[in-house]
């Protein structure tokens, strides 16, 4: 005999279970595989509605009429790309983009690192010539200019590359793709090193990035290329750092298909920390012999294997776990407002933007939220329209509750803010699942 619970369980199951057929069909009608352009039939998940999550509003902008745009991923059921369709041009995105690297101490001190490595690791010197993909304002380049080592920027916004210049970073105010390769070529320009990080997920045409990098490359040079990875996104739920500016997200299997369809081998592979979890993936030509594949190359395609990412069912358990984690910080919200605790939030980022409109989390639940960038203060979230105030707000309104929207940076923020204890307040960090820090 069934219980009423577990009749009740069945039910939500199989309404589940129809939403995701319903989407299945709704993608079939014209949607096409960003790399190996397969139909995509397969949803992997859908968010719904969302602004785009940079798109913060001034207060006379409030009562007007907001862009939202869908935010549905699709998996390929041929190579497994997990992506997003371009409901947005990339230019009116990237073209006066607000994000300048070099604000983040943390990320400076990445890059260093890495030139540090690079350098070392690749011998380069001044006679080397190195070219970053998606430069920004010159945060990593000019650790290699610091060291004479030439370089060259290609980066797509004007105001943050003319930062670069001004820097001495030699920077080219371009699109990157094949054509913008050629033309560099043709100068008699070939690298020894070529970089981008946190770009490939942002390409709209993959194919033509890179096959771009493929042309630039020299006969012995390196490529390397960070991302999130998905088997971390996945793994620990990460499905607040889906946003239309990233329309794919990759696992090192599809990566390695997709630079080997490019001619193109991965020839070593590094886990880093940034971002929620990112690879570091180096590349070569595949008819260059000179570096042999590492041992961390065949570990994780072997992981990825085993942990089933190379088979569809993998990726259709994603929906489920993300509607769960969306339940569950609801409960954990609502039970605070009844029982009336007042709730702040802490950052407006990206991923703030995709949980609070996905969620539906709005001033009903969070009073407003907070911010370390006075280019945010007196703004407003888009979609949800959460006011943001300086920091200091939260001492002069003592909440019960502070919700870290960037968990990323989670041990550093309860630091900065350990004062909240003396009024019994406590942290909250929403992903992987909602946990109270005491
Ligand atoms: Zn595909």
């Amino acid at each position: 005999m069934t219980t009423v619970d577990s009749i009740g369980n069945q039910g939500v199951l199989q309404a589940e279970a129809d939403k995701t057929a319903r989407s299945t069909e709704v993608g079939e009608a014209s949607s096409r595989c960003r790399f190996c352009q397969a139909t995509l039939h397969q949803s992997f998940v859908d968010l719904g509605m969302s602004p785009l999550c940079e798109s913060f509003l001034r207060a006379d902008q409030l009562n007007q009429m907001e862009p939202f745009y869908p935010l549905h991923l699709y998996v390929c059921g041929r190579c497994f790309l997990v992506q997003l369709q371009e409901y947005v041009t990339p230019e009116s995105i990237f073209s006066d983009y607000a994000y300048f690297s070099s604000f983040s101490d943390t990320w400076l001190a990445h890059a260093k690192a890495y030139v540090e490595q690079m350098t070392s690791r690749f011998r380069l010197n001044a006679n080397s010539l190195v070219a970053e993909v998606a430069s920004n304002d010159g945060y990593l380049l000019q650790y290699f200019v610091a060291k004479n080592i030439p370089v060259l920027g290609i980066e797509p916004a004007a105001n943050v590359a003319s930062v670069a210049i001004q820097k001495g970073v030699p920077t080219l105010i371009k699109f990157f793709g094949t054509a913008t390769a050629r033309e560099l070529v043709a100068e008699g320009k070939r690298f020894d090193l070529v970089l981008g990080n946190n770009v490939l997920a942002q390409v709209p045409d993959l194919n033509d990035f890179v096959g771009g990098l493929k042309i630039l490359l020299g006969t012995s040079g390196v490529i390397t290329i960070e991302f999130p990875h998905l088997m971390r996104l996945m793994s620990e739920n990460q499905f607040d750092t889906i946003y239309h500016e990233h329309f794919s997200y990759f696992s090192f299997l599809t990566a390695e298909k997709i630079f080997s369809e490019h001619g193109l081998t991965l020839f070593d592979v590094e886990e880093l920390s940034t971002h929620g979890g990112s690879l570091r993936i180096y590349a070569r030509h595949a008819e260059d012999g000179s570096k042999s594949v590492t041992a961390r190359v065949h570990e994780l395609r072997v992981r990825e294997e085993s942990a089933g990412f190379a088979r569809l069912d993998r990726y259709h358990s994603f929906a489920t776990q993300v509607n769960e984690t969306k339940r569950k910080l609801l409960e954990f919200l609502i039970e605070a407002k009844r029982s009336g605790k007042r709730i702040a939030g802490y950052g407006a980022p990206g991923k703030g933007n995709t949980l609070l409109n996905f969620c539906g989390i709005r001033s009903d639940f969070i009073d407003y939220t907070v911010d370390r960038n006075p280019h945010k203060h007196g703004r407003f979230l888009p979609g949800t329209h959460i006011p943001i105030y300086p920091t200091d707000y939260i001492k002069q309104t003592r909440p019960d509750y502070v919700l870290i929207l960037p968990w990323n940076l989670k041990d550093e923020i309860m630091e900065q803010n350990a004062y909240i204890r003396e009024w019994g307040g406590q942290f909250v960090v929403p992903i992987p699942q909602v946990k109270v820090y005491p």
